[in-house]
């Protein structure tokens, strides 16, 4: 009972979570998440992966966007990417 508990939340936290958008400006397309930035999709739908991409490419640019600013720049390239 225990067992099948635990994998209830692993299978929960594997999907998409909607505050990934901002934090990470990422979007879920199909079963993989996509980078609104560059396009490029990770495969793994875990926040390590997606906070990984986000950091080693586009932190320096991003780091520093905030609040609206951060969202009206993610709805911009989530346009953009026609998704
Ligand atoms: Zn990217």
């Amino acid at each position: 009972m225990a067992e099948k508990r635990r994998r209830k939340i692993y299978d929960e936290y594997r999907q998409f979570q909607e505050e990934w958008s901002l934090k990470y400006f990422f979007i879920k397309s199909g079963e993989k998440a996509l980078c609104v930035i560059c396009n490029e999709t990770v495969a793994v739908m875990k926040e390590y992966n997606l906070r990984r991409h986000h950091q080693s490419k586009h932190q320096e640019k991003y780091v520093q966007m905030e609040g609206k600013v951060r969202a009206e720049n993610f709805l911009n390239y989530k346009i953009n990417s026609h998704l």
